[in-house]
């Protein structure tokens, strides 16, 4: 049992916790909008769904956000939102949101308990597993979808505070084949683009993306181009964004990694190498050339299902344009080999030079708004800073600039999100911790899943809403605060630090996470290593100061009112760089390698290459197609558990699960559009829609990922580097429900 002392905060509280007793002004996320705005005027914020990062004007009325319009001036959106934006304020309103701790009785039913009582629970039995079971016996699970400053608190606390290891997030099911492509490749996690290269290119080539749905704003900056650019869409579906390109090739589903290398081969024999380039700034070419030699056209065009022709097309105008970007998003880092195939198209950039110049770039857009602050400041794949946990100059620059023993900073990564899912199986963890992510719903083979979460001793979720499909069989509810109702930083796609702000009161109890995880720290009894940790404005100058040096050094911003007046800031920012500008004011938009430098120890970019490997669950006669799956609408982010709550996105996507299938197989199985099918895989089953379509090739289904049911058929097989789960591709069959 903790000795711990509740915190100043919470001492106020003793006894009955009233509404007014939680909403105090600058308590921490609490209380009414901070005093620097004005009741009944117009402020500005950046959206919190995905990691397009478009800003937002927040109207408010006595203090509170009524209605929001898209920033006309932000440089990301350019007065552009799409729906989820637009509907941004909705879900703050929902009814089934979380007011008050929940805590599960003997009789297994929820009971409402204030804050202290939700203290004592989670540090005693928290405290009581690691002292039966080891520390590392407690894990959490995060999210990319909380602003960067609770990030590093969270992960800050558990390691440093808490004393576990075993951690990850959501990050993981998103953005962890970029990160550790990127940073083989060059040396650090670092996007090199900015979204004007939309705008800049003359051949755009999306691989496995699908930006119409997945990214609608940076889809219209496409539009935007000028340059009557070609853009060429590598995709099995013919997506929305395939059918708005000049050039779709629909290659077999994960045949890309051997597309990349048929391509790398037929352009080098067509020159199309900047040997300048590639012998002043890279790595590894001539071992890359020797690799990719025996993928000639007419194997590629095997592996692929394109034709050879096709191929050629595709090489002939990639080789036509004078700026060339590569972009890709799931479809790449959800993949069997997902890290290679990443660099492969890393290997093209760089083997061309088409990289560092307007218009160029190997192009990774992130997922959620903030998977970046995930990948470089949550404490879980990176030291804090993306510094490295095995590096000792790292842990002494960190325990320096956190007056924090040494040896509290643990010197080796923990456990991934499906080690430590294996770890729960198989009696190892004992005690989970999810923070803003719907497991049971995202997580593949969920059936499976949710079985191994019923083997836990203590599962506690903070969440917006206790109705989440994980939050429905946690022992202990944490209610959250959500997006627009705290303050911090997110950082999208193209490096850009956007501020968060608070516009609207979270409802009864509820804490922002910041808040909550303060609160844990002092019921733990390690508060006093977080007390400079006193607001996200506090942390994020700590981690100023703990970037400095790295890539994305970030010293150069003041504090959230340059964030502010900048209208966000792109990393890096060093105290040089704000020394060198008349007004320390950086330009609006900057790419990365613009002098061919890379972060690597040589100044080099490296070219990683491996051979293919086949799909981990071909089809067979069993289960004769290949499930995709990918997202649905525009209307709908990722699980749903906040845009479900919006009546106006609801309405924008089908109410009930569909499948896609080509009219082929449907005329072949007796099914047409709107009957009902069963669509089982090795793991599990669900019933669908059937919606006929030619967009999906014979032999081939789609499902849209938000449906609760979807993890039920997907396969739990794992890129051997990432970690990230490959969730594009498996087998399953169809059969009619009469
Ligand atoms: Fe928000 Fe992304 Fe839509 Fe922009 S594109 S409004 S960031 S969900």
């Amino acid at each position: 049992m903790s000795t711990a002392q509740p915190n100043s905060l919470l001492r106020q509280w003793q006894g009955p916790l009233t509404r007014d007793l939680v909403l105090r002004p600058g308590d921490f996320g609490l209380g009414q909008v901070p005093a620097r705005l004005k009741p009944d005027s117009t402020t500005t914020s950046v959206c919190g769904f995905c990691s397009t990062g478009c800003g937002l004007n927040i109207h408010l009325k006595d203090g509170e956000a009524v209605n929001l319009t898209a920033d006309t001036h932000y440089p990301v959106n350019l007065g552009m939102a799409c729906p989820k934006g637009w509907e941004a304020l909705t879900p703050l309103s929902a009814l089934d949101r979380g007011t008050t701790p929940l805590l599960r009785s003997a009789k297994g039913q929820w009971q409402p308990v204030d804050w202290h009582a939700a203290m004592l629970e989670f540090c005693s039995r928290m405290k009581a597993i690691q002292a039966r079971h080891g520390p590392h016996s407690i894990a959490f699970l995060g999210t990319g979808q909380i602003c960067t400053e609770e990030m590093a608190l969270l992960g800050s606390l558990f390691k440093f505070g808490m004393g576990g290891l075993h951690c990850d997030s959501n990050t993981r099911q998103c953005m962890a084949t970029s990160h550790t492509a990127y940073k083989e490749s060059f040396g650090f996690d670092a996007p090199p683009f900015a979204y004007s290269d939309f705008e800049q290119s003359d051949v755009l080539v999306f691989i496995g993306a699908n930006p119409c749905i997945a990214h609608p704003i940076l889809w219209q900056r496409v539009m935007r181009n000028r340059r009557n650019p070609q853009i060429i869409v590598l995709d099995p579906r013919k997506t929305e964004t395939a059918m708005a390109a000049t050039q779709h090739y629909s290659l077999r589903p994960k045949s890309d990694l051997a597309l990349l290398y048929g391509l790398a081969n037929l352009l080098i024999a067509k020159s199309w190498v900047n040997r300048e380039f590639v012998a002043r700034h890279t790595t590894g070419f001539e071992g890359f050339a020797e690799f990719v030699a025996p993928f000639t056209v007419e194997n590629t065009s095997q592996a692929t299902g394109l034709s050879q022709p096709e191929i050629q097309k595709l090489a002939d105008t990639i080789r036509s344009g004078e700026r060339v970007s590569f972009w890709w998003t799931m479809g790449v880092n959800q993949g069997h080999e997902a890290t290679r195939t990443a660099q492969a198209i890393i290997n093209l950039a760089l083997m061309s030079g088409n990289i560092g110049r307007p218009g160029t770039g190997a192009n990774s857009i992130t997922g959620q708004c903030n998977a970046m602050g995930s990948r470089l400041f949550a404490n879980i794949t990176s030291l804090l800073g993306g510094h490295d946990f095995a590096n000792p100059a790292h842990r002494a620059k960190v325990s320096a600039a956190l007056a924090l023993p040494e040896e509290r900073i643990p010197t080796a990564l923990g456990w991934a999100y499906d080690q430590i899912v294996d770890g729960i199986d198989q009696g190892k963890i004992k005690g989970l911790w999810v923070i803003a992510t719907d497991v049971s719903h995202s997580w593949p083979d969920q059936d499976s899943l949710k079985g191994i979460l019923g083997k836990l001793d203590f599962l506690v979720v903070q969440d917006m809403y206790p109705t989440t499909e994980t939050a429905r069989h946690a022992h202990l509810y944490l209610p959250a605060a959500g997006w627009g109702e705290k303050e911090g930083t997110f950082i999208n796609s193209e490096r850009r630090i956007g501020l968060v702000k608070k516009v609207r009161r979270a409802p009864g109890k509820a804490l922002s996470d910041f808040s909550i995880f303060k609160l844990i720290a002092d019921y733990w009894g390690c508060g006093e290593m977080f007390q400079r940790w006193s607001s996200p404005e506090a942390v994020f100058g700590l981690l100023k100061t703990l970037s400095r040096g790295q890539p994305c050094d970030i010293s150069g911003i003041q504090d959230y009112a340059m964030l502010d007046r900048c209208n966000g800031i792109q990393w890096p920012w060093t105290e040089g760089d704000a020394q060198a500008q008349p007004d320390a004011t950086p330009p609006p938009e900057r790419r990365l390698f613009e002098n061919g430098r890379f972060f690597r120890a040589d100044g080099r970019a490296l070219f990683v290459f491996e051979s293919p490997r086949e799909m981990p669950e071909k089809p067979d006669h069993e289960y004769p197609f290949v499930l995709l799956t990918g997202r649905g609408s525009s209307a709908q982010w990722h699980t749903g558990s906040r845009t479900s709550k919006s009546d106006v996105l609801r309405r924008l996507a089908p109410a009930t699960c569909y499948v896609e299938m080509n009219p082929l197989d449907a005329a072949r199985l007796k099914l047409q559009t709107n009957r009902k099918a069963l669509v089982r895989s090795r793991r599990g089953a669900l019933t669908a829609s059937v919606f006929v379509t030619a967009t999906v090739q014979p032999g081939q289904v789609f499902i849209p990922m938000h449906y609760a049911q979807t993890n039920r058929l997907t396969l739990p097989v794992f890129d051997p580097y990432s970690r990230q789960p490959a969730y594009k591709a498996c087998a399953v069959r169809v059969e009619r429900v009469i």
